[in-house]
């Protein structure tokens, strides 16, 4: 059978494929700057060696995104492989018990920055695609291979901008698009995300009247207009409510419901989640809406009635909560406290009102049918195979490049799975497991394969 000599090739070429992924992690991409470049020409060579053909698309300095595909058709069905070359900066190196450009290999982990996010994940759909053109299939579809620049920093020059300057371009329209991301979350079965939330930081700024301090009731305490409105904010979800009904797509009850389904009893997975707080606050996290005042400015000196407060708050979004429902509702908060808000910050100053500035927005998304999907099915069969047990499917707390493929009404039918712990991401001493690893490429060998040749 051919998923047996797909499993046994990738077996006996173990080594290799962690070199390869070393290899990825000692090129440096941390974004800021990027030099996305560098991986994508080491990419290019190792697919040229099997005559798979790629496109290059370079920008900035020293910055690419990389476009491979299986065949040179695309008018059946495409599969997307999607995966961010650029990695976060490392913080403090002397903190890093291996250097983070080290790709340091021990028996059963590889270190280094990008090890879990996400070069793990796109070193396993490069090995995937090369891997295909071996086994000289007769290919009755496509499996098209995107590297992207620039993810950590937001995705318009990655992501976004290959989708409307190459996969729109040649007209490709896509059944199904994986981003490799890290989606295991310690212990707990791999997750197949289908859905993230969205964004919207928010700086408000409060505008009252300067005077002194010995008589306050002449001027109008900016600090005190802000924390009329923060005491306020337990009120917003309402609020957002009263402007539209918000269907929750996935509640904290199927999530818990499907999750304990790996645990012998309910009572052993709240214990399990006692004893994790940290899995139990990303599972609220996932189901939640959340607000964080996380930044906050305001006054000049210990006897002047201040005149100007800011703050800073940060939204996550639920699918559904728009970031246009989300700021609706927040200016329903101020205005229904009595205060103007206005559209320039300048004002005299005896003005008082209050300025709103959108500082980050970005849009949750979710694939609305994945109850229905036979390809959805299919991939968590062969996940259950490989991994040896069930995934879990679930929302995403973070954001992705996966908002762009389907709210750009492109592929809704876009998922996140890939190798590594996602609670490593963005962390000091990040590492991937090389089992995990080796898995993933597994999985996604023999997904494409039953996908180009119709074999499900
Ligand atoms: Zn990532």
């Amino acid at each position: 059978m051919i998923e047996d000599h797909i499993i046994k090739t990738i077996d006996e070429k173990k080594k290799e494929y962690v070199r390869f992924l070393q290899d990825l992690i000692q090129i440096n991409t941390y974004n800021p700057p990027g030099n996305e470049k560098d991986v994508a020409v080491k990419i290019k060579g190792f697919l040229e060696e099997s005559n798979i053909e790629c496109e290059l698309f370079p920008f900035g300095s020293n910055r690419a995104n990389l476009f491979a595909c299986l065949n040179k058709k695309f008018d059946r069905k495409n599969l997307l492989y999607n995966a961010h070359m650029d990695v976060v900066p490392p913080g403090m190196e002397s903190e890093w018990k291996h250097p983070p450009l080290s790709g340091l290999i021990t028996k059963t982990k590889i270190f280094g920055r990008g090890a879990t996010d996400m070069k793990g994940g796109l070193a396993a759909m490069v090995i995937a695609l090369k891997l295909l053109k071996s086994l000289d299939i007769k290919l009755e579809n496509n499996l098209i291979l995107n590297a992207v620049a620039d993810e950590e920093t937001g995705g318009n020059l990655g992501t976004e901008w290959c989708i409307n300057n190459v996969l729109k371009k040649k007209s490709i329209n896509l059944d199904f698009a994986i981003i490799g991301e890290p989606s295991g979350i310690f212990t707990l079965p791999k997750i197949i995300i289908l859905g993230e939330k969205g964004r919207l930081v928010l700086k408000v700024i409060t505008n009252g009247i300067s005077s002194h301090s010995s008589t306050p009731f002449l001027g109008k305490n900016a600090i005190s207009m802000m924390s009329e409105i923060i005491q306020n904010l337990n009120n917003f979800e309402n609020e957002m409510r009263s402007i539209k009904e918000i269907k929750s797509s996935m509640s904290q009850e199927e999530l818990e419901l499907n999750l304990s389904s790996f645990f012998p009893s309910t009572e052993h997975f709240q214990e399990y989640l006692e004893k994790n707080a940290h899995v139990k606050s990303f599972l609220l996290a996932s189901s939640q809406f959340t607000q964080s005042l996380n930044m906050i400015e305001g006054g000049i000196k210990d006897n002047v009635i201040p005149d100007q407060c800011t703050a800073t708050i940060d939204f996550r979004l639920l699918p559904n909560q728009t970031t246009g429902i989300t700021l609706k509702a927040f200016k329903n908060v101020i205005t229904k406290l009595g205060y103007e808000i206005r559209d320039s910050p300048q004002g005299k100053p005896e003005d008082v009102f209050v300025y709103l500035e959108v500082v980050k927005e970005s849009e949750a998304s979710f694939w609305e049918s994945w109850r229905d999907s036979a390809m959805l099915k299919h991939l968590s069969s062969i996940i259950e195979r490989i991994y040896k047990v069930k995934p879990i499917h679930m929302i995403f707390p973070a954001s992705s490049d996966a908002h762009y493929l389907r709210n750009l009404n492109y592929c809704s039918n876009t998922i996140l799975f890939g190798p590594g712990n996602g609670m490593k991401a963005h962390t000091t001493n990040e590492y991937i497991d090389i089992k995990d690893f080796i898995n993933s490429i597994k999985v996604y060998t023999i997904f494409a394969y039953n996908f180009l040749t119709n074999t499900y």
